[in-house]
């Protein structure tokens, strides 16, 4: 079946433009210019990725981002006119899987909601569960559970992504800029900043006290790696 995108956008030429090359990728497409409809929406139709336009005429797109959020893990590609990287991380903090600056290339765009909608797939065909940390951290890969410290955490593709990058080599230390190549799932010059982002998102859910991190640890000037062993 189709993954179904829902674009939230209020420039109809943007919106039309999104749409045709979506759908011209076998993909089935949702369309609303305004922030409130999409909440609405999504109450009703099962969506697997929302494009959310951050500046709309409504309710604005971060407002959308935060909603979503507090009641779901549906991933997010954010469209934004700001150019400062300061918005982008903004987009990435509130819990965005990625974002694109307009004026952007709808290639681009058809190539990056495809990334996170493999990213968000990519849990077919791994093992069994895996534990760490003398069970601190249980992963199952198959059925997209998470369990830390006895509680079941749901994590973003791009968090999901990021933690399943490190629990592949415990105690090995991952560079910025190839946890992006990971995350995007292909060669991209992204801006490294982001993984910090993503970091500080996934730490919030998974760390006992995120100041403190213990699982996800950061090697100073180096990158980032999981700090817990794997269980025999
Ligand atoms: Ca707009």
């Amino acid at each position: 079946m189709a993954a179904t995108v829902l674009v939230v956008e209020d420039e109809t030429k943007i919106r039309d433009l999104v749409r045709r090359y979506l759908e011209r990728d076998g993909l089935a497409v949702l369309t609303t210019g305004s922030g409130a409809e999409a909440l609405m929406m999504l109450e009703t139709q099962s969506v697997d990725l929302i494009v959310l336009d951050l500046n709309l005429p409504d309710v604005s797109g971060e407002a959308v981002a935060t909603e979503v959020r507090s009641r779901s893990v549906i991933p997010i590609l954010m469209l934004t006119a700001k150019s400062a990287e300061v918005d982008r991380i903004r987009g990435l903090e509130l819990g965005a899987d990625d974002y694109l600056t307009k004026p952007f290339s709808p290639r681009e765009l058809v190539l990056r909601v495809q990334a996170v909608l493999r990213r968000s797939r990519s849990v077919v065909g791994a093992d069994a569960a895996t534990a760490f940390g003398e069970g601190t951290l249980i992963i199952d890969e198959d059925r997209h559970d998470l369990i830390v410290r006895g509680q079941s955490v749901g994590l973003t593709p791009t968090e999901w992504a990021l933690l399943v990058a490190l629990t592949g080599a415990p105690g090995r230390v991952f560079s910025r800029s190839e946890l992006i190549n990971r995350l995007r799932g292909y060669e991209f010059d992204g801006y490294e900043r982001t993984v910090d982002s993503h970091v500080k998102n996934l730490r919030r859910k998974i760390e006992f006290d995120p100041h403190e991190p213990a699982i996800v640890e950061t090697i100073l000037g180096v990158g980032y790696r999981l700090g817990l062993r794997r269980d025999a």
